[in-house]
């Protein structure tokens, strides 16, 4: 903590540079790096430790300088210390500059716009630099949107996964999610009000429609809304009624019914097959795994990509089924 105005460190705005004017007065040992947490939308959720650190620091890394004023005068706190613009785009350029402060004996305190930084949020660099230097790093931790949407959902918390914002791209998205079929552990993931149809688009496209999944807005704030469904459900809830704000999706992990019609299908690495033989392996895994035939054509189509990546026709496999079955009954 700062001990004194007069020993204060002054961080070089554009440089990044940190000098310090009184360094003989500075205990060294006192310096460290310190990430904090901010709310996620509620003010009241801010942490004591957080106002004492926004008080007290010798030099304030916020994402966005402007918020981190508006949220000191909306806790009633002065800003004590430096402020220093810490985002994406300079990140690297201003973490030993920083650093040095913490070697003279600064706290550095790093907050982002919402929530815990290195999350979705700068930090990491500093943090990774710091341990490379072997510098004092701790943290107040507090709000953080991951979290708090898990334990809204009901899914299961005991073993659960974060992955972020999904690609942009579709083609990627539908990859990246294809990569987590049979992930069993509950996936947390980031997403905006823009993409969010067509993320859902994705969910559908490559998860059974029956899988547990949840959408959490607005966490903390007034209009905070927690949707408890199914991956089709969510999907046409996102349609009927387009969710604003900040959003977070959670999706339950792969059933070991899933895992065992992924298995039995060859899931993961299967190569691909032509519509009659997806209709002959998803037949086959519908009767021998009781799964209903379109569940099973949904996990057969999945498990068999093209080599471009996209999937056969579900209905095309479907109507090669219902001709496989008329076959064997006649
Ligand atoms: N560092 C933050 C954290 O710890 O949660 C995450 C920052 S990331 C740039 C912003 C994303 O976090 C949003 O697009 C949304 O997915 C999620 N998020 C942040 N605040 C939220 C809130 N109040 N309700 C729902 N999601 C939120």
């Amino acid at each position: 903590m700062r001990e004194a105005a007069g020993t204060r460190l002054q961080a070089g705005t554009h440089t990044g540079m940190v000098t310090d004017k009184n360094r003989d007065k500075k205990n060294t040992a006192d310096g460290r790096l310190v990430l904090a947490a901010t709310p996620i939308g509620n003010t009241g959720d801010a942490s004591a430790r957080l106002t004492e650190l926004l008080r007290m620091a010798d030099i304030v890394a916020a994402e966005d300088t402007r918020r981190l004023y508006d949220l000191a005068n909306r806790l009633g706190v002065r800003v004590g210390g430096n402020v220093v613009a810490y985002h994406d785009h300079n990140e690297h350029l201003k973490v030993d500059g920083l650093l040095d402060g913490v070697e003279r004996g600064a706290v550095v305190l790093v907050v982002s716009d919402a929530g815990m930084p290195t999350i979705n949020d700068p930090g990491l660099a500093i943090v990774r630099r710091a341990i490379e230097r072997g510098l004092p790093v701790t943290c107040a931790p507090g709000p953080s949107a991951v979290l708090d949407a898990l334990a809204l959902s009901g899914l299961p918390t005991d073993r659960f996964c974060f992955e972020g914002f999904v690609p942009r791209k579709q083609s990627d998205r539908v990859r990246r999610l294809r990569s987590l079929l049979t992930e069993t552990r509950t996936i947390v993931f980031y997403e905006t009000p823009q993409r969010i149809a067509r993320t859902m688009d994705a969910f559908a496209e490559v998860f059974p429609p029956s899988r547990p999944m949840v959408l959490a807005r607005e966490l903390t704030k007034d209009y905070e809304e927690v949707r408890r469904s199914t991956v089709a459900a969510l999907r046409q809830s996102v349609i009927d009624d387009p969710p604003r704000g900040e959003i977070v999706l959670v999706l339950q992990g792969a059933s070991e019914e899933e895992l065992r019609a992924a298995a039995a299908s060859g899931a993961d690495g299967g190569e691909a097959f032509d519509v009659d033989r997806l209709a002959r392996e998803a037949d086959d895994l519908s009767r021998r795994g009781g799964l209903k035939p379109k569940d099973a054509i949904a996990a057969t189509v999945q498990a068999h990509p093209y080599a471009d990546g996209s999937l056969a026709n579900r209905k095309d496999v479907y109507a090669a089924m219902l001709r496989l079955r008329q076959k064997a009954v006649g």
